[in-house]
């Protein structure tokens, strides 16, 4: 009979694994305490302290077999583990208590790792509060060498299913490296370190299968079913089969998408659509660009200000708009200026909200235009890189004539200072405006005359005007973006962009789902900036539409008020 084990699938693009299970070992050993002799304490301590550079030895081994095409927010959770190696907090604490209390290193550092334990329980902040995870593989790291078991890799896992209780950032990589099929880990949640990676690196995993280190065993065959969020054991061979022609299935799939990277997004009509990516760190140009995108929609520049202590210097700004612009080798890419407060908060951001209502409170560019220095110092930053490329600025968040009178008064200040200074800027650089309050979106004639283009943020325009926190669980199910309101805002904000002559694209999440692709192609909309990993299955899909035909459809379908009505009939637009 079958064995299923429920857990939480994870994966992107081939989700079905299909192979015999190696068993890691999680290597957590029972420590217990143990004095130490007088005479011994000094060996004690060099135990301690050579266990604590073999570990580290062993991490910066394995951050250079990383392979280099691994993404950057990846090897930051390497990085994070070095850093606490490195750091004091784990590695001189326990020296102390093996002198004071004449116990093991094993113990000493037992004891340390409770402490902090109890440290990160304590802190309100849910991201530092995980943290725990890495201090808990780290420890384990040195405890390993500690007792005895430390080993660099794990024997035959190529064409193997890994089942492990956890598996560090640096040990999922490295098994990935080594032809691992998929993972099964006993613990974790969907935005634990295993999962975060598993989709990062496209790995069919399926976390939190909980009773499968006890219900499998070395070499059993198993299916991981990371669509589903289920591990199979002892399948009939009907099974079998089936789950084999899925994963040929997938493997073709992702093989048609990868031919689609240098084939044009033309509708079956011919009408050629363009598709961006969005961004968040300089790093990401490289999937932009190996997924074949025709720019940069949205830049979200606020990561320059996030985990530091200092706010960025203009050299800084600066220097990480360059590195995208010359990677991008000539593709237009737009740069939002600074977008913090509400849902992105960080350490140095002056005026840090105190408001009952952060989400309606001196956010994007109500912050920038009451810290002018923050706004004017990015924007001779932005306007530097632009002599480098085809660089745009975007202006989030505006309401208001004024807002934009106010922002656009600030460049063309900047523009004029560099003048002055002989530092070179590109004289045809375009500004525009972000339309993601219903204010905007109702006045978005006003904005299309004064604005070089807009680009329609669906995320906060559709949070402003069903008045649905986008970050709470609790109200989710209400953030609709087929809300009859919001059909019509952004219907508004492209007719205006048609009659004012000037561009418009969308950047926010809707334009990278498959499921509105038809609505938004039949409304007129011609750009669309996403996530890089959405490009190629947007792209299949614009082939298969025919855009006169949808624009039609889209007509009639936009009379509708009924929510449900809109529902079906946005689904019924969806090629089969
Ligand atoms: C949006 O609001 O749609 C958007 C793209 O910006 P962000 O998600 O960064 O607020
Ligand atoms: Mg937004």
């Amino acid at each position: 009979m079958t064995l299923s084990i429920t857990g939480i699938g994870v994966g992107t693009g081939i989700k079905t694994a299909i192979g015999p299970v190696v068993l890691l070992s999680s290597g957590d050993t029972h420590i217990e305490p143990r004095s130490i002799p007088t005479s011994q304490i000094d060996t004690e301590v060099t135990r301690f302290l050579t266990a604590v550079e073999s570990a580290t030895e062993q991490l910066h081994r394995i951050r250079h077999q990383i392979p280099k095409d691994t993404p950057a927010d990846i090897l930051e959770f390497v990085d994070t583990h070095l850093l606490m190696l490195e750091d004091k907090a784990i590695s001189e604490a326990p020296v102390n208590t093996i002198r004071e209390e004449g116990c093991s290193a094993e113990w000493a550092l037992h004891l340390r790792r409770n402490q902090l334990m109890r440290v990160f329980e304590e802190m309100d902040d849910p991201y530092l509060r995980t943290r725990k995870d890495d201090l808990d593989h780290v420890v384990n790291r040195i405890q390993k060498f500690l007792t005895g078991q430390a080993s660099e890799s794990p024997p035959n896992i190529a064409d193997h299913i890994v089942l492990a209780e956890e598996l560090t950032p640096a040990d999922a990589i490295l098994l990935h490296h080594q032809g691992a099929l998929g993972f099964v880990t006993e613990f974790g949640s969907s935005m634990s370190h295993t999962a975060i990676l598993a989709r990062s690196l496209g790995i069919p995993t399926v976390v939190g299968a909980h009773g499968a280190t006890r219900l499998l065993h070395s070499s059993e065959q198993v299916v991981v079913d990371a669509t589903n969020g289920v591990v199979l054991a002892d399948c009939d061979s009907a099974s079998i089969v089936f789950f084999h022609e899925r994963l040929e299935q997938e493997i073709s799939q992702q093989q048609s998408l990868k031919n689609l990277c240098h084939v044009p997004a033309t509708t079956i009509d011919g009408h050629e659509l363009v598709l961006q990516a969005n961004i968040e760190l300089p790093e990401d140009v490289q999937s932009a660009q190996e997924l074949c995108a025709q720019g940069i929609g949205l830049y979200r520049t606020e990561f320059l200000y996030m985990n530091r202590p200092t706010l960025p210097s203009e050299e800084e700004h600066y220097q990480a708009y360059l590195q995208v612009v010359q990677g991008l080798e000539n593709l237009p890419i737009t740069i939002r200026t600074l977008d913090l407060g509400a849902d992105k908060q960080c350490d140095t951001q002056p005026d840090p909200v105190a408001s009952t209502n952060p989400a309606l409170s001196l956010r994007a560019i109500r912050l920038c235009l009451k810290e002018t220095e923050l706004f004017r110092l990015q924007i001779r930053a932005i306007l530097r890189a632009s002599a480098h490329g085809r660089v745009r600025i975007m202006i989030p968040m505006l309401t208001n004539m004024w807002e934009a009178r106010q922002a656009r008064a600030l460049i063309d200040d900047e523009i004029h200072n560099l003048e002055k200074e002989r530092i070179p800027y590109d004289p045809e650089l375009q500004v525009g405006a972000m339309i993601e309050t219903p204010a905007a979106a109702l006045t978005a004639r006003e904005f299309a005359d004064f604005f070089d283009f807009l680009s329609i943020g669906t995320n906060d325009l559709i949070q402003y005007t069903l008045a649905v926190d986008r970050a709470d669980d609790m109200v989710n199910y209400m953030f609709d973006p087929l809300h009859p309101a919001v059909l019509y805002l952004i219907k508004n904000v492209i007719d205006a962009g048609r009659t004012a002559n000037k561009p418009v694209s969308m950047c926010g999440e809707m334009a990278g789902d498959p499921r509105y692709l038809p609505l938004l192609v039949g409304m007129g909309l011609e750009t669309l900036s996403m996530h890089p990993a959405s490009l190629l299955e947007i792209k299949q899909l614009v082939k298969k539409l025919d855009r006169k035909s949808l624009s039609s459809a889209v007509d009639t379908l936009l009379q509708k008020t009924d929510t449900l009505d809109l529902d079906q009939a946005v689904a019924s637009l969806c090629p089969t």
